[in-house]
């Protein structure tokens, strides 16, 4: 249909005023979002929860949140920061150590209690930082693929999650040989770490931007290395 030269102007005023507000929102997406971080301890009666009172605190807490965030977000650069208006602390009384879920943070006051001995609170820090680190890289993280379902994909998002707190500086477990590229945690970070420093740059950068355009696939080692995942595997238990 032509348009009669009144009605062109009209469509194209109003055609520019939606690519305006794009604009707009794509230059909005380029800037850093701001993050809220709150913490609190709802283990108050615990040992770990008075141990977090004493020795580590709210303020400290929100703090080191807030130094943690930027590191992870560069080291995934290649990708468009994720908007998180508010990430929650908690300090509750379970079983276990951490987990994030819907983007709040959940530590466990007993596993705290146990990072250090009484009154080491820089050594309590320095740990409870390093697995912040962890927990904070499954906010950020991009996650196209089924956590529950399958075992690769969940092996990939814990290993990246460990990476982060050593290439962070806060040690983790030694590498162990044996296990599978898939293990997720220490064993996957070692791998991954060692593809990065002999393989490719950026090779967790890379690897985590695709995560982010397409499902899970094991190919995504052999797409980014040239080489496929299992005789990465290999290669790397013959090194050490
Ligand atoms: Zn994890």
């Amino acid at each position: 249909m032509r348009l009669r030269p009144a009605q062109f102007q009209k469509t194209h005023l109003r055609v520019s005023a939606v690519l305006y507000v794009v604009f707009l929102l794509s230059s909005c997406r380029a800037a850093a979002y701001d993050t809220t971080f709150t913490a609190e301890n709802r283990a108050h009666n615990t040992s770990g929860g008075k141990r977090f009172d004493n020795e580590i605190g709210v303020a400290w807490t929100v703090n080191m949140l807030q130094e943690v965030k930027p590191f992870i977000i560069k080291t995934f650069s290649l990708s468009p920061e994720k908007e998180r208006d508010l990430v929650p602390w908690y300090l509750e009384d379970f079983d276990g150590a951490a987990y994030s879920i819907n983007n709040e943070i959940h530590v466990s006051a007993g596993w705290l209690n146990g990072l250090a001995e009484p009154g080491d609170s820089s050594t309590l820090k320095f740990e409870l930082q390093g697995v912040m680190y962890h927990e904070m890289t499954h906010i950020w993280q991009n996650n196209l693929g089924d956590y529950a379902g399958d075992q690769y994909f969940r092996g990939v998002i814990e290993g990246i999650a460990t990476w982060m707190e050593l290439v962070a500086g806060f040690g983790i477990d030694p590498k162990v040989k044996g296990g599978n590229w898939y293990d997720g945690y220490t064993n996957t970070a070692h791998f991954l770490d060692w593809i990065e420093s002999t393989k490719i740059d950026s090779f967790v950068n890379r690897l985590n931007q695709k995560m982010g355009l397409e499902q899970w696939r094991n190919d995504f080692f052999l797409e980014i290395t040239g080489t496929d995942v299992d005789s990465l595997w290999s290669e790397y238990q013959a090194s050490y």
